[in-house]
C-alpha cells in the first residue's frame, strides 16, 4: 500500500466523541500517521507493534494495514469502542486492551509506535510513563513529542539511542474549549529509538 493510501484510509477515521482534555485526546492527523507508519514500515520494523495510548486507534489501525501484528492499549473504554469500530471498519484485526501504560504487562512486543500525552495539560508527568514502559517493552520505538525535547528524550532514554529524529507539521484540529483558532498548526518530532 502506498503513503498516500494509507492516509486516506486513516483520514476516514472517527475520533474522540468527548475528548477528555486531562488525558489529552487528540488524534494522531492521518498525514503524521501515514509518515510515522511509513518510515516503520521501510525499517522493516513492523513486526508485533504496541500502540500505547492508541485512542481511538490510528496508529494501532495502521500499523495492521501495513501488515503489522498490531496491539492498542488505552485507559479510556469509550476511545477503545470506537478503535473497535474503526478496526472492523477497515477489516483488519487487532488486538484492543483496556489498560493503564504505567502498570501493563506486555510481552513478545518489537515496536512501540506512540503519540503521547505531551503533558501540556495539567494532567500528569505527560510522556514519562509512557516512554518508560516503551523502553521496558520494545527493541525500537517511535515516538511524537513537542519541539525542544530532544535534549531531555536522548537522556531519559539512555542507554538506548535516538536513531532519527523528524521534524513534521502537526495540525491541531479545534477540540477543546481552550483552543483559540479552528486548526493551528504545531511543529512535532517524530523520533526513532532504539535499544541493543
Ligand atoms: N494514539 C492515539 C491517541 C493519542 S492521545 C492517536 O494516535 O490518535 C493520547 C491517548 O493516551 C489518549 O487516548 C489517552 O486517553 C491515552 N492515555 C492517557 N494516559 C494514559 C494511561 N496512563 N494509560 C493508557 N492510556 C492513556
Amino acid at each position: 500500500m502506498k503513503k498516500k493510501q494509507l492516509e486516506i484510509l486513516l483520514e476516514g477515521l472517527e475520533g474522540f466523541r468527548d475528548p477528555v482534555p486531562e488525558r489529552e485526546q487528540y488524534v494522531t492527523p492521518a498525514r503524521v500517521a501515514a509518515e510515522m507508519l511509513y518510515l516503520a514500515y521501510l525499517h522493516g520494523d513492523l513486526g508485533v507493534v504496541c500502540d500505547l495510548g492508541c485512542g481511538t486507534g490510528t496508529l494501532a489501525v495502521g500499523a495492521a494495514l501495513l501488515g503489522a501484528r498490531a496491539i492498542g492499549v488505552e485507559i479510556d473504554a469509550g476511545a477503545l469502542a470506537v478503535a473497535r469500530s474503526n478496526a472492523g471498519k477497515l477489516g483488519v484485526d487487532v488486538d484492543f486492551v483496556r489498560g493503564d501504560v504505567s502498570s501493563i504487562g506486555l510481552r513478545e512486543i518489537e515496536t512501540v509506535i506512540m503519540n503521547p500525552p505531551f503533558g501540556a495539560q495539567r494532567a500528569s508527568q505527560g510522556d514519562r510513563a509512557f516512554l518508560k514502559k516503551a523502553l521496558e517493552t520494545a527493541k525500537v520505538i517511535y515516538s511524537l513529542h513537542n519541539r525542544g525535547s530532544e535534549g531531555f528524550i536522548r537522556r531519559f532514554v539512555e542507554p538506548c539511542v535516538v536513531q532519527e529524529i523528524h521534524r513534521i507539521p502537526f495540525p491541531l484540529k479545534r477540540c477543546f474549549e481552550f483552543h483559540k483558532s479552528d486548526v493551528r498548526t504545531i511543529e512535532v518530532e517524530l523520533y526513532r529509538i532504539e535499544c541493543q
